[in-house]
């Protein structure tokens, strides 16, 4: 019998039930990828993570049998015979290749990675796309009406997630609203926390803030100083856009306070810090290399750039064609960065090296996400629930920091979720991409993105990305000194500290 592979139908089944078998992790599936800007053709195999450059009509032929299969439909003979010869070439290399890794637990049950504690529910800037209020203004308050972090909570939390994940915590990540604007909560929460990890004989964690950059004041960079605390800080731009995206009081430029703040972070050595950019309709038309590029000169080792979540009732709404155009901008930003991997300039992208990561690691995500496995967020009260993102949504709560601990209502609610409204969408099932993607599943319970029955804008930039990251990792492997180079620069990288 040959080794042909036979265009099967494809099941459509969620993680909901017992047995989510996505496409990608079938060995029969392979995904091709072409770009006419290079003149590359790469057929990967998602069940091996491996990827293989072949001739144009190879690749032409293999995409029309991938389709085919997709839909269900044949194709026609003599186009069908061609797709199978190459695939009986392909097939024989992926047998050889070992299977990916996936992690055993369904959910992490001994370590956490990174603890969300709000120390404020209130914002100094009015953002239309804050995540927490839903009137589009920004005060960042969940509808709570708790402005500031109960003096208890933040080492009540992490005595409580200690109970739960008795190996401990690695980061604890200090949220709003704006942190920054609660800066004796910050203090506080360090000094309860590293007490009580001396006291237990606990291993400390690390700590981290995300900020809007407005509020760098010599209290705060001596808080930053005493504790090692790590800085994101939200920057959506150079002025003009982050001043749209981020405004603040008439006459006050949130740009220009993060810059400054960001120039004394550097003036006094308080460590690497982080740009985090959210994406959306006021960048069409703008070079997404040259916002990295002036975000690397701001003195960021690490940026993080990624399209913001949006319905269509939401004035950042783009029509398909704003879509297209953006995700074209996106496709230049990931082009030039895994290029400039090669160069003695590199342009490091969380996404990209996260990416590059899961690629190399051969390992699939298991979820989509960290939220309600890797990461667990508190609110300013001590509500416990699966991410900073669904802080006051009733159906993500896992109960509270205060009172006794409840190992089996705490695990059995995670569990649920894990397998509800946290588990892949349909459309996941028949993605070539399901395991290395890593959508967010906030944004997915926004935009309504489990009831979608074709790729939404957020799938389309994941896998976007992931195709431009292999197909940039196949022209770097051509030529052994650009993979050294690449290796080299690759293995320098600074190290993700959050997701
Ligand atoms: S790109 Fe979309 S459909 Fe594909 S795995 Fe990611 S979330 Fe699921
Ligand atoms: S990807 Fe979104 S939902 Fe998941 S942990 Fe991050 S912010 Fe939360």
């Amino acid at each position: 019998m040959s080794n042909v592979i036979q265009v099967s139908a494809v099941r459509r089944v969620t993680s909901e039930g017992a047995t989510y078998q996505p496409l990608s992790a079938q060995a029969e599936t392979f995904h091709v990828m072409r770009s006419s800007k290079y003149g590359e053709a790469v057929v990967y195999h998602p069940a091996t993570m491996t990827f293989y450059e072949v001739s144009d009509a190879a690749a032409a032929a293999v995409q029309s049998w991938e389709q085919a299969r997709l839909t269900r439909s044949t194709l026609d003979p003599a186009a069908d015979a061609l797709a199978q010869r190459v695939l009986a070439v392909l097939n024989a290399m992926v047998t050889r290749k070992p299977p990916v890794t996936e992690d055993e637990e369904e959910i992490n049950t001994r370590r956490l990675r990174r603890l969300a504690i709000n120390v404020t529910q209130v914002c100094n800037l009015h953002c239309p796309m804050c995540y927490a209020t839903d009137d589009h203004q920004g005060s960042g308050t969940y509808g709570s009406d708790v402005r500031y972090v109960v003096p208890s909570v933040p080492e009540q939390s992490f005595r409580r997630m200690i109970e739960y994940y008795p190996d401990g915590i690695d980061m604890i990540q200090f949220h709003g609203g704006e942190p920054l604007l609660h800066p004796v909560g910050i203090e506080r929460a360090c000094a309860s926390i590293l007490a009580y990890c001396k006291a237990n004989d606990v291993e400390p964690p690390a700590f981290a803030v995300i900020t809007n950059g407005t509020c760098f004041t010599d209290q705060v960079l001596d808080i930053i100083a005493r504790y090692g605390i790590r800085v994101t800080v939200s920057l959506d731009g150079m002025r003009e856009v982050n001043d749209i995206n981020r405004p603040w009081a008439a006459g006050r430029s949130a740009y220009d306070a993060a810059v400054e703040g960001l120039a004394k972070i550097r003036a006094r050595d308080l460590g690497p810090f982080t740009i985090e950019c959210t994406v959306s309709k006021p960048h069409l038309g703008l070079n997404l290399v040259q916002l990295a590029e002036h975000f690397q000169s701001l003195g960021a080792t690490n940026i993080h750039m990624a399209p913001a979540t949006v319905t269509p009732e939401h004035p950042h709404w783009m029509t398909p064609d704003e879509q297209d155009q953006l995700l074209d901008q996106w496709r230049d930003l990931f082009d030039t960065v895994m290029d400039r991997f090669a160069t003695p300039t590199p342009l490091y992208l969380r996404t990209v090296l996260g990416r590059i990561s899961t690629l190399s690691g051969k390992h699939r995500e298991k979820h989509l996400c960290p939220a309600g496995t890797n990461t667990i967020a508190v609110d300013v009260t001590g509500n416990i629930s699966a991410c900073f993102m669904f802080t006051g949504m009733r159906e993500f709560q896992l109960g509270r920091v205060q009172g006794r601990a409840q190992h089996d209502q705490y695990r059995q609610r995670q569990d649920r979720l894990m397998h509800t409204l946290l588990s892949h969408p349909t459309l996941c099932a028949s993605c070539w991409a399901d395991g290395v993607c890593g959508d967010c599943s906030a944004g997915q319970y926004i935009t309504n993105m489990r009831e979608q029955e074709t790729y939404p804008v957020s799938c389309r930039y994941d896998r976007l990305l992931i195709e431009r990251v292999i197909l940039g990792l196949a022209r770097l492997q051509r030529d052994p000194d650009l993979w050294a180079r690449f290796k080299r620069n690759y293995n320098g990288a600074p190290e993700d500290d959050v997701e």
